[in-house]
């Protein structure tokens, strides 16, 4: 039967006849009226199933990336009630408060800063920071750390956003502290800031040279290290057995205050394992600065978003690490990881490689357990009522349980079961 042997179905009854997607009545409308104006009406489940498909859920994350882009960086498992909220009501005078004083107070006390304040995300956190300090004025960065990070933050371009201007020195792979002495003897006072940006998604190995951040905190400019990924402390007292091998010298947030940045920037959502979030912290002067700047207003968490971050912040001043899923995953043992695939009893089980992801210590490995089966079930994995995402090593689809919670472990069992999925 062609197309133009039967008149098309009206829209409405196409759209009546779908609705055991569960789906609400003008997104089937909209499904139906593709298909019809496509020409196939047939089509019309399919484009529905398509829409239930793209909605926002939990998927099991079987890639061993812990902060995978893709899967919204580090798992939270925040809810909250319907309840109004102390947001901005000081409890105990009864008087206006402050969102900052909550949240962001205790991640100010986590890294050991003076202040803080949240706002949406990094990529925010930069471009509030220089708009407040150096607006009209020029920021002084080193050549090989204008990055781009991914997802399209790149240093430059959020400069020019914030109404600052660039002044870059050095090379690529070469700066030195005269670098910046020089470019602030010639500038002056125009030259209002120093920023540092950790290459966190690259590494220029070599000939290569960099100031540290307390030779930077002698150039009397205000220093402000984009650390970006959110470890608060290098010596990770979270953590019964301290610091993972694996966090090798990346910055953390404590450690570059102390060494004489005056503000640090970093994710809610990378190796802080919270919520998507921007964070500023330092001295208290400055971050009051940034909250006083009009784009403050515009970059404002809720109180969803700080209510997830003071949850991850209590469970930092705790020291307990595993109230944190990012670290709880991070650090399972490697013999644990590998019962449970034993325990799955489907598939073969393998040593794998889990990489911290979300553009934070490249070319990171842990070392981890999971499954393999044969072939690329990638497709079949992901079209689950709860999806999975595995991946594809030698032609085996591999699921790391490292980032798998274990109450979904009987889930990835049923998928690879020949037969069931
Ligand atoms: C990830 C990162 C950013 C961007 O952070 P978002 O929270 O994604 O906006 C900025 N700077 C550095 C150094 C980063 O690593």
């Amino acid at each position: 039967m062609t197309e133009q042997d039967s008149r098309p179905p009206s829209v409405d009854r196409l759209a009546r006849s779908l609705h055991d997607t569960g789906l609400p009545h003008p997104m089937l409308v909209e499904a139906a009226r593709a298909a019809i104006s496509a020409g196939s009406p047939d089509d019309a489940r399919r484009i529905a199933e398509d829409m239930a498909r793209r909605m926002l859920r939990p998927v099991i994350n079987g890639t061993g990336t812990l902060l995978h882009t893709n899967l919204g960086r580090a798992p939270v498992g925040w809810e909250q009630t319907e309840h109004y909220s102390n947001l901005e009501l000081d409890l105990t005078t009864g008087e206006r408060g402050s969102r900052m004083d909550t949240a962001p107070a205790l991640i100010a006390q986590v890294c050991g800063a003076e202040a803080a304040i949240v706002v949406n995300n990094c990529a925010a956190a930069v471009l509030l920071v220089l708009a407040s300090l150096a607006e009209g004025r020029a920021v002084v960065v080193s050549r090989g750390e204008l990055v781009e990070i991914g997802g399209g933050f790149r240093v430059p371009d959020v400069m020019a956003r914030s109404g600052a201007r660039l002044i870059e020195v050095g090379t690529t792979n070469r700066t030195r502290l005269a670098d910046f002495k020089q470019a602030i003897d010639q500038h002056g006072e125009e030259a209002a800031v120093v920023l540092q940006v950790h290459q966190s998604n690259y590494k220029i190995v070599g000939f290569t040279e960099a100031p540290r951040t307390a030779e930077l905190a002698t150039l009397n400019r205000i220093l402000v290290a984009d650390i970006g990924s959110g470890l608060v402390d290098s010596r990770c007292p979270w953590l019964s057995s301290g610091p993972p091998g694996w966090l090798d010298d990346e910055p953390a947030a404590r450690q570059t205050l102390e060494a004489g940045a005056d503000l640090v920037t970093f994710s809610g959502d990378k190796l802080f394992g919270g919520p998507q979030a921007g964070i500023i912290a330092g001295r208290a002067d400055l971050v009051a600065q940034c909250a006083a700047h009009p784009l403050a207003r515009a970059l404002r968490p809720g109180a969803l978003v700080l209510g997830a971050l003071q949850a991850t912040a209590l469970a930092y001043l705790n020291r307990d690490g595993q109230a944190i899923p990012f670290w709880r995953m991070a650090t399972l043992p490697q013999d644990e990881l590998r019962s449970r695939a034993e325990n799955l009893g489907v598939g073969t089980v393998l040593d794998v490689a889990s990489t911290p992801g979300g553009g934070t210590l490249p070319g990171v490995e842990i070392p981890s357990a999971g499954v393999a089966v044969e072939g690329d079930q990638r497709n079949s994995l992901r079209n689950r009522q709860r999806p999975i995402i595995a991946r594809v090593i030698e032609g085996r689809t591999v699921i790391d349980l490292r980032t798998v919670q274990p109450d979904d472990d009987s889930e990835i069992e049923a998928a690879l079961t020949p037969g069931t999925g």
